[in-house]
């Protein structure tokens, strides 16, 4: 099928976050599978004072923003793996920063209105028309809108797929953001779907109740956003197109998340040849300035220092950790004050036990996995969670809260890959690490259960077959 892939960030030109990680390796995998797949995202600044090499432009018009008409020119980049459109909106994308300036409305309905000239302008020249337009998070959102309302003449027969990757990012702003749309709805159509949406331009509300077919990135997500507790105001929509809700787990770049080749560790292994990881945990330990202790329990974080994450659980749960065993903890992360200085002071009163790292560090990140017996993700909601899988590839046995990706990856028991605990609540996250270092105690077993982690196939190509019977639907709802 033909498909054109809609996307903020896409890995490894622009990254924020996990959206980058899936429009970097989901349209390649989908090329494998056969499909015709392009990807389409904004030219940033950052990206020229990057050197990314580009060809163009090959189009050139002027997009409306309520009264104002802004230059948009298409330029296609030439080394990456799927052919990569970059649109130049110097009225939104010429500044150094990506997300944020306040002014994200205007920016990102210039980007769906360019998408969509892109889209009239190969139609007319090279006679392409995608079968499928695959729009991601609420950047994206107004793409399938405008398919299915003001240019369904145009393009109403084409497929609308809109993917959350975070339902917590919907692009809401004040009903001014209408007119900059160029919309004139009399009721606004947030109205219809409850009080904590009403009001406000919603930019992901219009893209999932435009699209063909809505998905998320992991089934257990895919239920959870349907009621009050997860769908964020917005589970009215969901619920009420609930039979167009798919969830499909995101992928692994196994390529690039491989301690068999991974450049960043003290030695390679893998789930036939495990000693090289007992290399690895010697390291890590030297590196955080404490001494080799192979048996000692080595857990780690990698993570946002973000409420989502539940990390405050773990901080309630350190007393119990220091008193009652003798397991050290390595966590890298940043974001909310208030969390990163809770563990700043946490480390700093037990230096030998606990090391703090702060900032992004891909490389440390890496060191991390490879080095910790135990991984611990206790998040309030995972959409699909990257940090279990790349654990359980790396042979650090995850300790998860059940909720979205994590519930639909991590299993606890006979059979298992790692350790589970439900209500959001130290105590019942404590009981999970307990019971992982109870069994961590039995070599034999502990070697059994990273091993069945280390051997799963987390890879995109199962990913890829899901979203290409997405697209399917999708194309099949359009058509009739
Ligand atoms: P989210 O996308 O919500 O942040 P995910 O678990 O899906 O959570 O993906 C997070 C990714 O970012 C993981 O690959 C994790 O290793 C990485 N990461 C998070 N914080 C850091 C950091 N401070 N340094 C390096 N990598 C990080």
């Amino acid at each position: 099928m033909r498909i054109l892939f809609v996307a903020a960030e896409v890995a490894p030109l622009v990254k924020t976050g996990g959206l980058a990680d899936v429009a970097g390796a989901l349209p390649a995998a989908l090329q494998a599978a056969g499909h015709d797949v392009c990807v389409i995202m904004p030219f940033y600044q950052r990206l020229r004072a990057q050197g990314v090499a580009v060809l163009g432009p090959v189009a050139a018009t002027f997009l409306p923003a309520g009264e104002r008409m802004e230059e948009c020119r298409v330029w296609r980049a030439t080394d990456h793996p799927v052919p990569l459109y970059l649109l130049d909106i110097p009225a939104a994308f010429a500044r150094p920063g990506i997300y944020g300036d306040g002014d994200d409305d205007r920016r990102f309905i210039l980007f769906a209105r360019g998408v969509l000239a892109a889209m009239q302008h190969r139609r007319e020249v090279h006679g392409w028309i995608p079968d499928v337009v695959h729009a991601n998070d609420w950047h994206a959102a107004l793409v399938p809108h405008y398919c299915k309302t003001t240019l369904a003449y145009t393009f109403g027969r084409i497929g609308t797929v809109c993917t959350i990757h975070n339902l917590a990012y919907q692009g809401r702003f004040n009903p001014f953001t209408l007119a900059l749309a160029g919309l004139t709805e009399g009721g606004l159509l947030e109205n219809q779907w409850g009080p904590r949406v009403a009001g406000a331009f919603n930019f992901l509300a219009r893209g999932l109740a435009a699209s063909d077919v809505i998905t998320t990135v992991s089934p257990t997500y895919a239920r959870e956003i349907r009621t009050a507790e997860y769908g964020e105001g917005l589970e009215g929509l969901l619920l009420a197109r609930q039979h167009r809700l798919v969830g499909i787990l995101n992928g692994l770049d196994t390529r690039l998340f491989d301690p068999a080749t991974d450049p960043h560790l003290a030695a390679p292994y893998d789930a036939d040849a495990p000693a090289g990881k007992a290399a690895c945990k010697a390291a890590l330990q030297r590196e955080l300035g404490w001494a080799e202790a192979p048996d000692r329990p080595l857990l780690g974080v990698v993570s946002r220092l973000v409420s989502q994450k539940g990390l405050d659980l773990l901080l309630d749960a350190l007393p119990w950790l220091l008193r009652d065993t003798a397991a050290q903890l390595v966590v890298l992360g940043s974001g909310e004050h208030g969390l990163e200085s809770a563990f700043h002071h946490a480390a700093a009163a037990h230096p030998g036990r606990l090391a703090l790292r702060t900032g992004f560090d891909a490389a440390l990140a890496q060191r991390i996995y490879a080095g910790t017996d135990l991984f611990l993700m206790p998040s309030r909601f995972e959409p699909c969670g990257l940090g279990q899988l790349i654990a359980l590839r790396y042979g650090s046995v995850p300790v998860v809260r059940a909720t979205g990706g994590l519930q639909d990856t991590v299993r606890e028991g006979y059979e298992g890959n790692g350790f589970v605990f439900h209500p959001v609540d130290a105590g019942e996250f404590v009981g999970a690490i307990a019971r992982a270092l109870e069994a961590y105690r039995t070599p034999e077993g502990w070697a059994m259960l990273r091993a069945r982690g280390m051997r799963e196939d987390h890879g995109w190509a199962r990913a890829a077959e899901g979203y290409g019977a997405v697209y399917r639907r999708a194309a099949a709802f359009a058509a009739g």
